[in-house]
């Protein structure tokens, strides 16, 4: 493993009973790229994400994440990750701008909570109880609530599901600048154009393994396109 890799999974295994979810899964995320796992239901994709962060465990497979085993990672070691939780029920009375704010306490040197709900396209939102938001908009919001401490590497499970098409490019924009601004990002999606429009390196995963792993230009360029297309549909 290289000092340029931020992720590194190898031969990674989880049943679930007789479930193989994750089933030999092997992949690398390098420092600075968007890194998109792109499979259809069921591939896997967020038990992987969830042995990633450190909320479930491997049954055997090699793991790092910054560096860290995640079954040992420490609060210093999760400070430095971006995870997007859906926000529980008793933060719903407070409004957008009030929860964004709320969160920004936690960190040293957090983004400016305004430009954040502008940048997940909220403004018009910033004052409105987050109860009241649809299920797009509260996605936004987590998603927000998940960068607005400046995660070194930030991890987004179908961050657009329920998303708008305007919705969903405003955020890919937000997506891009966050990785020129040197975050690492880490996008599961079932949507082959969010992973040709984004991602730096695609990895396209079927049944808990990898089974094709380049660029997005590259894929495209081979029969992959056309299974993953059949998945994806
Ligand atoms: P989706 O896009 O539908 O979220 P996914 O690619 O994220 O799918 P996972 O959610 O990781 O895939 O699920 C992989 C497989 O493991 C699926 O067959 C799923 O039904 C099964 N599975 C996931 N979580 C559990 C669980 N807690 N108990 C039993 N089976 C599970």
């Amino acid at each position: 493993m290289s000092p340029t890799t931020a992720v590194h999974v190898r031969d990674l295994h989880k049943r679930y009973g007789p479930k193989r979810a994750v089933d030999g899964l092997e992949l690398s995320v390098e420092h600075g790229e968007i890194f998109s796992v792109l499979g259809p239901n069921g591939a896997g994709k967020t038990t992987t994400v969830e042995i990633l962060e450190g909320y479930r465990h491997r049954d055997r497979g090699e793991v790092s994440v910054l560096g860290t085993d995640p079954q040992r990672g420490d609060r210093r070691w999760r400070s430095r990750l971006g995870i997007v939780l859906q926000s529980a029920d008793d933060q719903a009375e407070l409004t957008v701008a009030e929860l964004v704010r709320h969160f920004a306490t936690f960190y040293p040197e957090p983004r400016d909570p305004e430009e954040l709900v502008a940048a997940v396209g909220l403004t018009e939102k910033a004052g409105t109880r987050v109860r009241q938001l649809s299920g797009g908009q509260r996605r936004r919001l987590d998603v927000a609530l998940g960068i607005v401490g400046r995660p070194e590497l930030l991890f987004l499970d179908e961050p657009t599901t329920g998303f708008d098409p305007e919705a969903r490019r405003s955020f890919w924009d937000l997506l891009r600048s966050l990785r020129d601004e040197g975050t690492t990002i880490l996008l599961t999606t079932h949507y082959l154009d969010e992973a040709e429009q984004l991602a730096d390196r695609c990895a396209v995963v079927r049944d808990g393994r990898v089974v094709a792993l380049d660029t997005p230009a590259a894929l495209g360029g081979r029969a992959a396109r056309q299974v993953m297309v059949r998945w994806v549909e």
